[in-house]
């Protein structure tokens, strides 16, 4: 039986869809933006995540680690992740939770059983179930099977998607899905590649054919300053997306509030390079695509 790796189901949101909604977030993405809200759903493996701020320095963690990836001296804890391998033992010893593990796995019948016990929600708002990341298509075998599930339960479904996969990935699950929710960042193919790792040809093919298929889609646009804050930014998206079947754009203004968990991660952020637009300029992108006829909301 197909299993997937994890690392939040988040209850009652409202910004992943119409309604209320149960949120699921796949481990592991094919893409490294640099503005990621969660690092710690980049990597597809199990990983440790250690909060020096929550630690009393207790050495409880130290003694249980068969792995050596944890060293207390002079007053300092020093976690080597790449000594870690995520078995979590540490997490029964720490009484301040200084320490969490991003990444459980579950079976289908476990996702189905959280999921269904919100659907008196989902009934009285419209909502449903979204897939989210990290990338949930790169774990398609599991997703198609979910999909399909939901389906037969009558539970709404939409697919938060980066759009890096092949376009089979989407046929699969085309019947089953109600709504993608689909992330562009950057129209130009080269700042693309610098600030997620890889180029968007793929990403803007997949766009095309989806929308060709009749796929219901939202368009989610990141507005990160120093990165894609431009009018010809807009004005490129406009043109690419003008005879798309895009029902509503989202802009999704940048903010660091996750900066803290690239530390704990111990993974370097960019954050110098970005910073949240002002509101008078997100207001003028919004502004922008309505006079092209787009309906947009800020936000989720
Ligand atoms: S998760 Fe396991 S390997 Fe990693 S620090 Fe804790 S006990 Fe050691
Ligand atoms: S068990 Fe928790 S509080 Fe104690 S040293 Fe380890 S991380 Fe710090």
């Amino acid at each position: 039986m197909t299993k997937a790796t994890i690392f939040n189901i988040q209850k009652y949101c409202v910004h992943d869809g119409p309604g209320i909604r149960t949120t699921v977030f796949f481990k592991g993405c094919p893409l490294r933006c640099a503005w990621c809200h969660n690092p710690e759903s980049q990597h597809f493996q199990r990983e440790l995540l250690y909060n020096p701020g929550q630690c009393t320095l207790c050495g409880q963690c130290q003694r249980q680690c068969e792995h050596g990836a944890i060293t207390i001296n002079q007053g300092s804890l020093k976690q080597d992740h790449s000594k870690c391998q995520a078995c979590g033992k540490c997490l029964d010893y720490c009484l301040t939770d200084a320490r969490e593990i991003a990444g459980q796995t579950y079976s289908l019948s476990e996702i189905i059983k959280e999921i269904e016990k919100d659907r008196p929600f989902y009934e009285e708002s419209g909502g449903g179930v979204t897939l989210s990341g990290g990338e949930p298509l790169c774990q398609i075998d599991f997703v198609t099977e979910l999909v399909k599930s939901c389906q037969d339960m009558g539970i709404s479904v939409a697919v938060d998607t980066c759009g890096h996969v092949p376009f089979s990935y989407f046929e699969n699950i085309l019947a089953e899905v109600d709504l993608f929710l689909y992330d562009l960042k950057l129209m130009d193919p080269e700042l693309h590649r610098q600030y997620t790792g890889v180029d968007n040809k793929l990403i803007l093919e997949n766009l095309q054919k989806l929308s060709a298929r009749g796929g219901n889609i939202w368009l989610r646009l990141p507005l990160i300053e120093g990165v894609n804050m431009n009018r010809e930014h807009i004005n490129q998206v406009i043109s690419f997306t003008r005879d798309l079947n895009i029902s509503l754009v989202n802009l999704l203004p940048y903010h660091d509030i996750h900066r803290a968990k690239y530390s704990r991660l111990a993974r370097p952020y960019a954050h110098h390079l970005m910073t949240t637009p002002s509101e008078e300029k997100i207001e003028e992108i919004k502004s922008l695509l309505e006079t092209h006829q787009f309906k947009v909301k800020i936000g989720g």
